[in-house]
């Protein structure tokens, strides 16, 4: 705390984190030799930069640029970009260093890292998002590379903003380099089902879930969170596998449709410009709007915190608990608090941590790599079908671990451990880094 003061988001991700850590430095006394959790804790390197723009007025607008390339023991650093005006180096960090063990308990050869800019995107014209997006790319890209660090989207990063900061970097530096970003159009060497593969892997995550105690997703009350890219392909795979989504929200309220939220009349209504859940409630015949307020007050089976960190609070686990709520899986990051966390698990409700559960979309990025890699594209069925073996193995891998050290059935403790040890072993492979 005192070497990273005022990064309270980053101090939350650590400790809960080392809480789970116990039982694997008391059998592997290696790692504590090597000092292995305090070079975790460090990032490789931190960069920040100036962003200076013009807005359409001419005017010159300035932000702030992170990129933290948390660990590279299993590969080239990875992790997606964030443009949100909450962004600060705690948030970056935060999101880094979960990145590391998220992407170690996928099983494939990708480092951590997260990187983006308190610049707000909302309200701007496509002209702005597009020299923001530039002068970014103009400080970011030197330290950029497929061997080197790979940037993907995140939270108002979509594949509009990929776009322009890959066609950027090609300028620069005068490379097709396809292996630089993911998140890509599927026209300049993007993958089938990244776009879905953050949603559509949370749902293979509790559908495992559920597989495991000889359950499914038909006919379940499923509540999410967010209205955008997770949100979205979440609600679709529900539906898909039979569930019912009845309530989802934006950053101003809630919407709740008994019938199942319509996802032609969402999608149409968010379209890249980031419509209100408000405006869907207007238009849609039986559901209703709440501005403000809290949607875990809704009653449902299952919830998927699909939006932004800390945005399911100890309250609000008492209200799913009293509300006979049986599963909570995080699509975002870092949603539930830590005093919610307890609370659900003492009252026996099933939780799955982002690190596993929305581990799907590094996962597809990761198969983008490949596809880049060997110059190859696959269909969308191939590509999901990866993926949802993916989600079972990281399923898998999370119990097995929490059994091996003897806390069965806590996804928290299985996560972080098995994260944990691959990246760590990998560390004192390769000496003192
Ligand atoms: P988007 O920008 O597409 O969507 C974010 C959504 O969350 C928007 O609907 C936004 O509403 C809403 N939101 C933001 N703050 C709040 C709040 N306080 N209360 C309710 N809703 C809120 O981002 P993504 O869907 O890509 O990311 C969502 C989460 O998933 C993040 O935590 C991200 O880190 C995580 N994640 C994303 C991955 C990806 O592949 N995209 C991969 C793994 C994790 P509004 O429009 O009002 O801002």
């Amino acid at each position: 705390i005192t070497r990273n003061p005022g990064e309270t988001e980053f101090h939350q991700a650590v400790r809960e984190v080392l809480e789970s850590l116990g039982p694997v430095v008391a059998k592997h006394p290696q790692y504590t030799d090597a000092e292995v959790i305090r070079r975790l804790c460090e990032p490789e390197r931190q960069i920040i930069f100036r962003v200076p723009w013009t807005d359409d007025a001419g005017r010159v607008q300035l932000n702030r640029g992170f990129r933290v390339e948390f660990n590279s023991a299993l590969g080239p650093y990875k992790g997606g970009l964030r443009f949100h005006p909450s962004v600060y180096l705690g948030i970056v960090k935060f999101l880094g260093f979960e990145q590391i063990f998220k992407n170690s308990l996928s099983g494939l050869p990708i480092g951590g890292a997260k990187g983006g800019s308190d610049f707000d995107p909302k309200g701007r014209s496509e002209a702005e998002i597009m020299r923001f997006c530039q002068s970014f790319m103009t400080e970011l890209y030197r330290h950029l590379g497929e061997y080197t660090d790979v940037p993907a989207g995140d939270i108002g990063v979509g594949e509009r903003e990929v776009g322009f900061l890959f066609g950027q970097y090609k300028r620069i530096t005068n490379r097709y380099e396809s292996g630089v970003l993911t998140g890509k159009g599927l026209s300049w060497g993007g993958s089938q089902v990244r776009t879905e593969a953050t949603g559509y892997g949370t749902v293979f995550f509790v559908n495992e879930m559920l597989a495991h105690t000889g359950q499914s997703f038909d006919g379940k009350q499923v509540v999410v969170s967010g209205s955008g890219n997770v949100a979205i392909y979440a609600i679709e795979k529900a539906h898909q596998l039979g569930a019912r989504v009845i309530a989802c929200s934006d950053s101003d309220g809630y919407v709740v449709d008994e019938a199942g939220i319509d996802l032609e009349l969402l999608k149409e209504i968010k379209n890249g410009h980031r419509g209100r859940v408000a405006d869907y409630a207007e238009r849609r015949s039986g559901a209703r709007y709440v501005a403000g307020g809290s949607i875990w007050q809704v009653p449902c089976d299952i919830a998927l915190p699909c939006a932004t960190q800390n945005e399911l609070d100890g309250t609000d686990a008492k209200s799913l608990v009293e509300n006979g709520c049986l599963i909570v899986a995080e699509g975002a990051n870092m949603p539930t608090t830590p005093d919610a966390i307890r609370s659900l698990r003492e009252a026996g409700v099933r939780f799955a941590p982002g690190k596993a559960a929305n581990a799907g979309g590094v996962a597809t990025s990761a198969l983008e790599m490949q596809q880049n890699a060997s110059r190859d594209s696959w269909t969308f069925e191939h590509t999901e079908a990866r993926l949802a073996e993916i989600m079972r193995s990281v399923h898998h891998r999370t119990l097995a671990t929490a059994d091996e050290y003897d806390v069965p059935g806590d996804y928290v403790a299985g996560a972080n451990i098995a994260g944990f040890i691959r990246v760590a072993d990998a560390m004192l492979h390769l000496g003192l880094i």
